[in-house]
């Protein structure tokens, strides 16, 4: 196995700051990493993740040993945080890395696709296990066994972070670390959720909610020529949505002006998805990006759902989604408005994400 010593270091591998060199008896040389522990989830506000020093992971086989470089700070690792992650996820790792937006530089267990260096994405799927009814029918994203970064394994508000290394995806020069992070849990679920609802080129597609992903769909909608109509609750979010080119913008209750094609909710909220049916023309599909809502209220059938009007749910994603959508995003000079934060602020990161604090995402610079 390779040691530290043997590493061809670059430059920005000499420049970290937060190291230290240990020794240990009979194992060679080991390092020490800066990174934001969650041992007992709580409300944010009572700033749970600590940031201490840990020994750097050790990449197992078929790992890849990254220098992370940027992570993304997604809603989701917000619930993990404050221990409201629930269904069907896997219970957690007792010492907890979160973070599954993971913009990484390969230092250890390079293969010929990703040699040294090689600067790459890790996403909220980690793994999976390749042999259930699901991954044997293209549909991994719904795998049985999942492995999910941040949560089942440590992530990426650290130094450096191991990954299954066929589940990385390398990134296009096109794209800067902070501006490629939030692409990876946002920019891709929102994506696939453009999938999921169907979306066709020149349609018009309503937005509920706007966040960082709706934030990067929009972008995709325009590249496919559509007219995307905002609904979505706070003024800064509205201004955001104007600014970025929204055919319409409105409050969450208020009705699009015209029948939309298609409609993505990412409120977590069972009325907006009411809103979202409600606006649809016969036939259209409202796809629901959100891992749990607060209820899913009574509607009336004859109205808002007959007529082949059709509600999804999409559900994490594929690492097809993850190479279409980082090709696409390079192709059209997708550009996220993101908020850095040092990884010593990873609690102010996720306190603001909770207020809705931000237009944009969230990236810790480690
Ligand atoms: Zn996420
Ligand atoms: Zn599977």
């Amino acid at each position: 196995m390779k040691r530290w010593p043997d590493l061809k270091l670059g430059k920005t591998w000499r420049n970290r700051s937060a190291t230290e060199v240990q020794p240990k008896t009979g194992t060679g040389i080991h390092w020490n990493m800066k990174a934001a522990i969650l041992s007992s989830p709580s409300s944010i506000l009572q700033r749970p993740l600590l940031v201490s020093e840990v020994e750097v992971p050790r990449p197992g086989p078929g790992q890849v040993l990254l220098r992370v470089r940027a992570c993304g700070v997604c809603r989701t690792d917000l619930h993990i945080v404050e221990g409201e992650v629930k269904g069907e996820l896997p219970p957690r790792q007792e010492r907890l890395i979160p973070g599954h937006q993971i913009v990484g530089e390969v230092v250890e267990g390079a293969t010929a696709e990703l040699p040294v260096g090689s600067r790459v994405g890790v996403c909220w799927l980690g793994g999976t296990d390749g042999t259930c009814f699901f991954c044997q029918r293209g549909m991994e994203n719904l795998c049985d066994s999942p492995t999910f970064t941040g949560y089942s394994v440590s992530g990426g508000y650290t130094e450096f972070a191991v990954a299954r290394a066929d589940f990385v995806f390398p990134l296009p020069p096109a794209l800067t670390d902070l501006q490629a992070a939030p692409l990876l849990c946002a920019g891709i679920i929102g994506f696939r959720s453009l999938r999921v609802a169907g979306v066709e080129p020149g349609e018009r597609v309503g937005l509920f909610g706007f966040g960082a992903s709706a934030h990067l769909a929009i972008s995709v909608l325009h590249a496919w020529k559509c007219d995307v109509y905002v609904a979505t609750r706070g003024a800064s979010h509205r201004q955001f949505a104007t600014s970025l080119g929204a055919t319409w913008v409105g409050g969450e209750a208020e009705k699009p002006p015209v029948e939309l094609d298609r409609a993505v909710t990412f409120a977590p909220s069972g009325d907006v998805v009411v809103a979202a049916l409600g606006s649809l023309r016969k036939g259209g599909v409202v796809a629901i990006n959100a891992i749990h809502l607060d209820r899913m209220p009574e509607f009336d059938y004859d109205r808002l759902l007959w007529g082949e009007r059709q509600l999804r749910s999409v559900a994490n994603m594929t690492r097809a989604d993850a190479r279409d959508f980082l090709q696409l995003a390079a192709q059209i000079g997708l550009q996220p408005k993101v908020t850095v934060f040092p990884l010593d602020q990873v609690n102010d990161a996720l306190i603001a994400v909770k207020n809705d604090a931000i237009d944009g995402a969230a990236v810790i610079a480690p």
